[in-house]
């Protein structure tokens, strides 16, 4: 598609995976992690992931959304989920697609806390945009760090389009 261009590439994504899965599994050692995908952005980057951490895992999911169809956050969480199982005592690693002004993972981090009780709660994000945080949060595992400009592609959309992408890709003006 010619007005979009590639701002980060199918292989430095699928690298960087491949070092952060190995890192997450050397730090659980056998440990069975839940690995926990907010919905949708993070779809494409949790199903490498997972893969890529390899041993036992199992898959849950959660929506978040606070975008609508602008590319500016509402500053309003809607949060649902339905887990096939308790994560009370598990040990769950959250998987976002970007933590821009940080208020998304607050409100998830928060609810998931006090509802489901888990032995321990982490953080994985493909990006994040520090310059644009409201609310500060520990990301665990990082894939990259980007300036303030608001990328598509790889799940990321831009009012539902461009999900399919295999690359972090920017709208050309
Ligand atoms: P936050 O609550 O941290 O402000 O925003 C987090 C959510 O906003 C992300 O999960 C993502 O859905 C959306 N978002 C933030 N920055 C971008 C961006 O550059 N591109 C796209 N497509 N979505 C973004």
């Amino acid at each position: 598609m010619s007005n979009i261009s590639v701002f980060i590439s199918e292989e430095e994504i699928s690298t960087r995976i491949k070092e952060l899965g190995a890192e997450i599994r050397k730090d659980y050692g056998d440990e069975e992690i839940i690995v926990l995908c907010i919905l949708k952005g993070a779809i494409i980057f949790c199903a490498d992931l997972l893969r890529a951490i390899g041993g036992k895992t199992q898959l849950e999911f959660i929506s978040a959304s606070s975008y609508g169809n602008n590319t500016e956050t509402s500053g309003q969480v809607d949060i649902s989920y339905k887990l096939s199982q308790s994560l009370k005592g598990k040990h769950v690693l959250i998987v976002e697609d970007i933590v821009d002004t940080g208020l998304t993972l607050d409100r998830v981090l928060a609810r998931l806390k006090k509802e489901e009780e888990p032995a321990s709660m982490k953080l994985a994000s493909l990006l994040t945009k520090p310059s644009r945080r409201e609310i500060e949060v520990n990301i665990d595992y990082l894939g990259f760090e980007i300036e303030d400009k608001f990328v598509i592609g790889y799940g990321l959309d831009l009012a539902q389009n461009y999900r399919e992408l295999p690359y972090i890709g920017l709208m050309n003006a």
